[in-house]
């Protein structure tokens, strides 16, 4: 389900200075996010914005633990 954000859009005709990511890029970024993490790479330069979202969003905080627990999970199965 994609939904155009205002502030991402906005973000976007503004160019780099908005630094925190929204919900919705959180959601899909956070799979290949919890990815390089697992794998020890820069997830943080890989997906700028994501950690600094996650700091202000408990809901995705949450969301990044769950799957960050289950793909570290299915690793060691
Ligand atoms: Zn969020």
């Amino acid at each position: 389900m994609e939904k155009p954000d205002l502030r991402q859009t906005l973000g976007r005709l503004l160019g780099p200075a908005e630094p925190e990511i929204g919900c919705d890029a959180c959601f899909e970024e956070l799979d290949r996010y919890v990815e390089l993490e697992i794998a020890g790479e820069d997830a943080d330069a890989a997906v700028p914005g994501l950690r600094a979202h996650l700091e202000g969003c408990p809901a995705c905080r949450e969301e990044h633990e769950s799957r960050r627990a289950f793909v570290a999970g299915d690793r060691s199965l």
